[in-house]
């Protein structure tokens, strides 16, 4: 059997199993197993990897996208400046790191390309917004990233984001994980009153389909898109890694 599988702190909100265990069935692919492994801190990963040896390939999730990094012995799937992986592959006992949230992540944005020299605001400093900064300095977007608090990495606080900001970056990315369920009734504290017709809302959650924060942009007439295409093109990144001669 090729076990593959996912990583995380909770993973109640993961759909990775139950997109690959319906990709297996749907695509008749045999002898191939995709597990839920969540852990309370990454010093459980060396004994998971030791009573898991079929384990082929897993994927990162929150919070382990950038303490993962120290555990990699080859680091040549990830770009440089992206300090951030959530694929591994397993070869000859190396642990070999990939980033495809990138590659889903601006796959997923073309659609949304159409405006002219957008500027871009990322919510979250984590390790999914890593990735997307670096899909948007790869797309030569200009982008600030929006945190609590002004620290290493943060360009402007939430209450920094006033009418003539939000006036002049139209395209918003979440990457946080605010909103996502059970907490359906949280959001990001942006200034929604200054959203319009010509902003792009973002949400890399995609559970729930709808996100406050989409529906208080969608109120606003903001164009919405939630973030399970940009799953599915991860998720899919991360099979051709993994299945490589
Ligand atoms: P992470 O590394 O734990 O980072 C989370 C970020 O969110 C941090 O910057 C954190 O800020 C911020 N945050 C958390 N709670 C907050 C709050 N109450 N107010 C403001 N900011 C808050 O997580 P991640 O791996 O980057 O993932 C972030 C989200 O993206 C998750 O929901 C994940 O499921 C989703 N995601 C989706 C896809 C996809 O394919 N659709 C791919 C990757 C990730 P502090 O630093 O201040 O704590």
């Amino acid at each position: 059997m090729k076990e593959f599988g996912i990583i995380g702190h909770s993973l109640s909100h993961s759909f990775s199993k139950k997109y690959f265990s319906e990709k297996f069935l749907h695509e008749k692919i045999t002898g191939c197993n995709y597990t839920v492994f969540p852990l309370g801190s990454l010093k459980e990963l060396p004994a998971l990897l030791h009573t898991h040896p079929d384990l082929l390939g897993f994927n990162i999730t929150i919070p382990y996208k950038q303490e993962i990094l120290p555990f990699l012995t080859d680091r040549s799937g990830i770009p440089s400046g992206l300090e951030a992986c959530n694929c591994i592959r397993i070869s000859g006992g190396e642990l070999i790191g990939y980033n495809t949230d990138f590659i889903g992540f601006e796959q997923a944005l073309k659609p949304f390309l159409y405006i002219e020299r957008p500027s871009a605001l990322i919510l979250g400093n984590g390790g999914a917004a890593a990735a997307i900064r670096f899909a948007m300095n790869r797309l030569a977007i200009p982008n600030k990233t929006v945190g609590r608090n002004i620290i290493k990495g943060i360009d402007l606080t939430y209450e920094n984001l006033d009418e003539k900001i939000m006036a002049s970056h139209l395209l918003i990315i979440n990457a946080t994980p605010l909103g996502t369920y059970p907490n359906i009734n949280e959001c990001p504290p942006i200034p929604y009153s200054h959203l319009t017709s010509g902003h792009v809302l973002f949400d890399l959650v995609y559970n729930p389909e709808k996100t406050l924060f989409l529906q208080k942009g969608e109120e606003m007439g903001a164009v919405i898109e939630n973030g399970y295409r940009m799953l599915v093109l991860q998720a899919e990144e991360s099979w051709k890694i993994w299945n490589k001669a």
